[in-house]
């Protein structure tokens, strides 16, 4: 991969803080836009913009076409069966709170069983909260080890009858560790439950195959995957979304509307109520394009070995703790070092043109179980490089020197 070259497709990477060059390693929270997707915004809206569906003339039909178009890539991208089973959302928040205000207002009752993880992010945990105050359902937590990895065998134990959902993070956002989702399909399905698999911080890093993994839905978001802010996307079961009823209602989600009933549309229509972000879903489609050019495979081995790069360097630091050591992670490092707090050596790394997240990273029941408040998280991209990581191993130890 000709990094250098990758990096002037990102306009934003060439710019300076505090006169310094910009290190940009917070990717988990959101990445850069190449300069293809911020195109394609303006692009359509310079000339194609209308809405879309059902539209007679010309630009309306050209827009529709661009929409659609999208979706196919979307499915290809993920490798479902069918456009059908492609919802656009706002992202992987409001995916999950579809599939809970949606399979869980039908398929659920008072005393049924959800899953989810110690690791997972507040979006997998609190639409499930909603949920047990609206419809008294039951939410047990699957502990993970001390570096960071799912208790299998506590998972496996708690699974019964009773069990209606499984909702579990692919990637945790805060400890880098891959989860063995096809296993936890696999022993989810065979107790008659229903998966549901968080990808917000696999689909940027590592392919992923809707049928090899056969979860019943997936869900994630366009801007951590180089696309714009506001659209996402949930995967379901064609099988599945087709006994669903609608998450809201209004324009696009019906076929017939009357005082006396209305009938709805078929999924993923049944699930898009309003005018959807058609400018998104397009620029959507050019990212996914993007980032099928370099490959996920060669994204996923170089990313791979920039985070071994980043630990080893890190590692030799005096103090310094990282919190996630499971075999299997993608491109996130959090860590604190000695006594100090995670803010300010964020705070100090930003004057040094070092963009990192702090904090409880949207996970505090994680953040309980290490006994901390929060951590410093360097999360990577494919546009990184390992001089970036040796300026933030040279900030670290400079600030560590200040205390
Ligand atoms: N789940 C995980 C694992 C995440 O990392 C994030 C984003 N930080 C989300 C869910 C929520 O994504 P969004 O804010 O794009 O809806």
């Amino acid at each position: 991969m000709d990094i250098q070259k990758i990096r002037q497709d990102f306009p934003i990477l060439s710019r300076t803080v505090y006169g310094r060059p910009l290190i940009y390693l917070d990717n988990a929270a959101t990445t850069q836009k190449p300069r293809c997707v911020v195109e394609a915004i303006s692009e359509e809206y310079y000339s194609v913009n209308a809405n879309v569906h059902r539209g007679v003339h010309f630009l309306s039909q050209q827009a529709t076409d661009l929409h659609e178009a999208a979706r196919e890539a979307v499915r290809r991208f993920i490798h479902a069966r069918s456009t059908s089973e492609i919802v656009f959302t706002r992202g992987t928040t409001e995916s999950i709170n579809l599939v809970a205000g949606s399979f869980g207002e039908a398929f659920l009752q008072e005393g049924d069983e959800i899953i989810v993880s110690e690791m997972e992010h507040h979006s997998n945990i609190v639409p499930w909260q909603l949920l047990q105050e609206r419809k008294g359902v039951k939410l047990r937590v699957i502990p993970i080890s001390d570096s960071g990895e799912l208790d299998l065998q506590a998972f496996a134990s708690m699974l019964s009858g009773r069990t209606r959902l499984v909702s579990i993070a692919h990637v945790s956002n805060v400890l880098g560790t891959v989860n063995p989702v096809a296993d936890i399909v696999r022993l989810a399905h065979e107790a008659g439950a229903r998966v549901l698999v968080d990808g917000a911080q696999s689909t940027p890093h590592i392919p992923v195959d809707m049928q090899a993994l056969d979860a019943d839905f997936y869900a994630f978001s366009g801007h951590k995957l180089y696309g714009p802010t506001g659209i996402g996307v949930l995967y379901g079961k064609e099988e599945l979304l087709r006994q669903l009823p609608p998450y809201q209602g209004g324009g696009e989600m019906i076929k017939h509307v009357r005082f006396s009933g209305t009938d709805y549309e078929d999924p993923p229509l049944r699930f898009e109520a309003g005018t959807p972000d058609y400018i998104g879903t397009h620029a959507l489609a050019r990212a996914l394009d993007y980032v099928g050019q370099i490959g996920l495979d060669r994204i996923a081995d170089y990313e791979h070995r920039l985070l071994a790069y980043a630990t080893e360097r890190l590692s030799a630091i005096p103090g310094l703790r990282i919190f996630g050591r499971a075999p299997q992670k993608s491109a996130v490092l959090s860590f604190l070092v000695g006594d100090i707090h995670p803010f300010d050596t964020g705070t100090l790394l930003d004057r040094l043109g070092i963009a990192v997240r702090t904090g409880h990273h949207c996970a505090q029941p994680l953040m309980d179980r290490y006994g901390i408040s929060g951590t410093v998280r360097a999360s990577f991209a494919f546009y990184n490089t390992t001089e970036e990581i040796d300026t933030l191993a040279e900030g670290i130890e400079r600030i560590r020197k200040m205390f």
